[in-house]
């Protein structure tokens, strides 16, 4: 039998069809995000793929030459960056949309000026750079970021979420002001009740020896991570991997490559075990991008800073419901780090410039118009 509408639902249509500011928003499909940075990965190798000149010895503390370039060496930019981040060029270059190829004229920046991390994940997750934030010390977050921002609002509250590579960031997202769920460094990824296996990631997480004292491997921020997606089911869940940037730092050009490959992997299962959930499929957005760039030539790749020429450039790429699939960019309006807080925010419905006067827009070629 058909409901007839009462005379108070039709008045709140009508209500509501009537609405200038509700009729130029498009509804959107979006009702999850998952937020992913990759530390310091050059715009250089996302787009056009391994650089001959870095895979040596001399220049990029590569151990094995002829393996590296087995794995990842071909002719073209586009075989090359197809080997590299498989995901990234079969995937959301044909469903989403990649910005940042200066070559092609698509400027996606950091504007803090710094190029360093703890200011650019500040500007990615506040939505402005900030001069006072001009270290990489564990000094909790002044600002409030857009995770923290969500999580105020009913709906959001819980049900966000971050994993991150790199120690600091549980300061960056203000960890004990926000209420946030956090997990970061070297710090057991799951807790409360583990699983069998995820006790297990636990263990490994304390008892593997460690490159670096404040960046975990990235596998284990991913299981964190993965697990925490299948169980609790956010609606916004930041990733952070950091090895990117480190195996630069150290010189490894090698390293550099294979963690990039890691992590596209890590990225595909993500968004794989969201399509293969019904709280996720057809209804998350993925965006991912960097917190700066890094020089160029034999000895800047390795380096990023205020002096660094060239480390302000970023990339972002988005793939989702909401978002044309127009592939790789070129041409685009250049964009700001600053833009990707109110993105997210958009994605998920929310207004994230009515938080505060200096957020960024959002970064428009990734919605339909
Ligand atoms: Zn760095």
């Amino acid at each position: 039998m058909k409901k007839l509408l009462s005379p108070v639902f039709a008045l709140v249509v009508a209500f509501f069809v009537s609405t200038p500011a509700m009729a130029a928003t498009p509804s959107l499909k979006t009702r999850n995000v998952i937020l992913v940075t990759l530390d310091g990965l050059r715009w250089q190798e996302l787009f056009a793929g391994a650089e001959a000149l870095l895979m040596t010895k001399e220049a990029g503390g590569v151990t094995d030459t002829n393996q590296l370039r087995k794995d990842f060496w071909r002719e073209t930019a586009e075989a090359r960056r197809g080997a590299l981040l498989p995901f990234f060029w079969r995937v959301i270059a044909t469903q989403g949309q990649i910005l940042g190829n200066v070559n092609k004229g698509s400027l996606a920046k950091v504007s803090n000026g710094l190029n360093f991390s703890y200011p650019g994940y500040n500007e990615i997750l506040t939505g402005a750079p900030d001069p006072r934030i001009d270290s990489n010390a564990k000094t909790p977050n002044p600002n409030v970021t857009v995770l923290e921002w969500l999580n105020q609002k009913p709906a959001f509250r819980g049900r966000i979420a971050a994993f991150c590579a790199w120690d600091v960031f549980p300061y960056i997202l203000n960890r004990e002001r926000s209420g946030l769920h956090v997990r970061a460094g070297w710090e057991p990824m799951v807790v409360g009740n583990p699983t069998a296996r995820q006790a297990l990631l636990n263990e490994l997480i304390g008892q593997t020896t460690r490159v670096w004292d404040t960046v975990a491997y990235d596998s284990f921020v991913f299981h964190g991570a993965l697990d925490y997606l299948k169980d609790h089911k956010p609606r916004l869940l930041y990733v952070a991997f950091g090895e990117t940037d480190d195996w630069a730092h150290d010189g490894r050009y090698d390293r550099v490559l294979q963690s990039a490959r890691a992590t596209d992997g890590f990225i595909q299962q993500l968004w794989e075990t969201a399509q293969s959930l019904p709280e996720y499929r057809g209804t998350t957005t993925l965006l991912i991008t960097t917190d700066h760039g890094r020089g160029s030539g034999l000895k800047e790749w390795k380096d990023h800073g205020q002096r660094v020429k060239g480390a302000e450039f970023i990339w972002v790429a988005a793939l989702g419901p909401d978002t044309p699939a127009l592939g790789e960019r070129s041409n685009t309006q250049p964009l700001t780090q600053s833009q990707v807080a109110a993105t997210v925010a958009k994605f998920l419905d929310e207004d994230f410039r009515s938080a505060k006067t200096n957020v960024a827009a959002p970064i428009d070629a990734v919605f339909a118009r």
